[in-house]
């Protein structure tokens, strides 16, 4: 976690430094929001106050990182828990071959530092001092985990929404030459759990991650495709993996197994195996610095109130040709990140708690990871189920094969899941169907 700033009133401003930006804030033009009055305040805000957190320094993070810098925000904060690795060097930018090993987000920002005038590194943050989160992230469950924390940080008077705790939420996505940009005011737009159904399954992972410091069934797994199978070669010398064999596919997925046992992972399953063995999609430059304009263009249009933001969801291709397309993803109803009503859970009273875990897991609308199951009885808490630690998971492990009605759950009963997916706990009724 670093910082990119710039002191506020610097004296490295040189004259006419921001005539470019001025264009847009101090003058009138056709494309303006219609409420908008052309004024030095906008710029001023942006210089000085305006605060932003950038997440994710790769791909898409250096780009936002330069574009943010050189609009005008000099107080960009940015967060990556990766390393740089060689294989990085062709696309991100803020990166030479002496800060491979390094960690992105001190080296991103030192770079911003030294390129834009003015900055200094602190070492501690919280969400609710920004003004903007622009997340440029390549897996979507710390998309979600944003998504929600955002969401918990909505206040709500007598149901009523307050708009002053909204921090918009500006989030770029790219795989091979397919992108997306979308504008998500948190309780009030689509978030990103209305509309999970869209993420297709995720592949491509940094080298180092997967090779030494892995936190996903997916690091696993690429793991054993990428190192573990041309050493070991199960089938016989040059038999290559074959995302269609299934004896391929079964191979890999229990050696996957072994190695997130050793590094406490869970959420390696065989359907997960077959994804990432099948869609590898190489990161494309062009992408990145297309989806990174416009999500930096969606920042600087909320920072100054300028102009109307994107309304909501744009795509992007460039597979063949060039293709882009704006829609209004919409809120939905029972959505378990942002609807504030509990979602419904249909089971007979005979399903076993292992049908509710799958359920949890394999619905699209839900694609938990790893969920733990707790409940109120007699006033107390219950835990039905555990994975994150060990003891726990042994102890309730049993549980999984018992059914509702055994466990002592009623019709109606409030189920509370925690997962990696959400830094809240999302609660759930229990309906049961005849
Ligand atoms: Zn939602």
């Amino acid at each position: 976690m670093m910082l990119v700033d710039g002191d506020a009133g610097s004296t490295s401003d040189w004259d006419d430094r921001w005539n470019h930006i001025k264009k847009f804030l101090e003058r009138s033009g056709p494309f303006m929001h219609p409420d908008f009055e052309p004024s030095t305040e906008s710029l001023q805000f942006m210089l000085e106050t305006c605060k932003i957190l950038v997440i994710g320094a790769g791909g898409l993070g250096c780009e936002l990182l330069k574009n943010l810098a050189l609009s005008g925000f000099r107080n960009i904060h940015v967060v990556d828990m990766d390393n740089i690795d060689v294989s990085n060097l062709n696309r991100q930018f803020l990166f030479r071959a002496k800060d491979v090993g390094r960690p992105k987000a001190d080296v991103a920002a030192d770079f911003i530092n030294s390129r834009v005038p003015g900055c200094f590194c602190p070492s501690f943050y919280l969400y609710l001092e920004f003004h903007i989160i622009v997340c440029g992230l390549d897996s979507i469950v710390a998309r979600r985990w944003m998504n929600g924390m955002l969401l918990s940080l909505l206040v709500y008077e007598d149901g009523v929404l307050d708009p002053s705790s909204i921090i918009p939420l500006i989030d770029g996505g790219t795989e091979g030459f397919k992108g997306n940009a979308r504008v998500i005011l948190p309780g009030m737009t689509a978030c990103i759990d209305c509309t999970l159904e869209l993420y297709p399954p995720q592949i491509n992972f940094p080298m180092c991650t997967i090779a030494s410091m892995p936190r996903l069934p997916e690091h696993c797994i690429e793991y054993v495709r990428i190192l573990q199978w041309p050493k070991e070669m199960p089938f016989g010398d040059d038999m290559a993996l074959d995302g269609d064999d299934p004896e391929h596919i079964q191979w890999v997925y229990q050696k996957s197994l072994e190695r997130a046992a050793e590094f406490s992972i869970t959420g390696v399953t065989y359907r997960l195996t077959q994804g990432v063995v099948k869609r590898i999609i190489p990161a494309v430059a062009s992408t990145n610095a297309a989806i990174a304009a416009a999500c930096a263009t969606e920042v600087f249009k909320i920072a100054s109130s300028a102009y109307l933001p994107l309304n909501n969801y744009m795509v992007f291709n460039d597979v063949d040709g060039l293709y882009t397309y704006t829609f209004e993803a919409e809120r939905k109803e029972n959505c378990s990140a942002c609807s504030q009503v509990p979602s419904d859970l249909h089971f007979s009273p005979s399903s076993k708690l292992q049908e509710v875990l799958d359920y949890l897991t394999e619905s699209t609308s839900l694609q938990m990871k790893s969920p733990a199951i707790t409940t109120t009885m007699d006033g107390k808490n219950k835990t039905l189920y555990l994975q994150s630690v060990a003891s726990i998971e042994q102890r309730t492990r049993p549980n999984l094969t018992k059914t509702l009605n055994e466990l002592g759950l009623a019709d109606g009963q409030e189920l509370a899941v925690a997962d990696v997916t959400t830094p809240q706990t999302v609660l759930f009724k229990l309906c049961f169907t005849s």
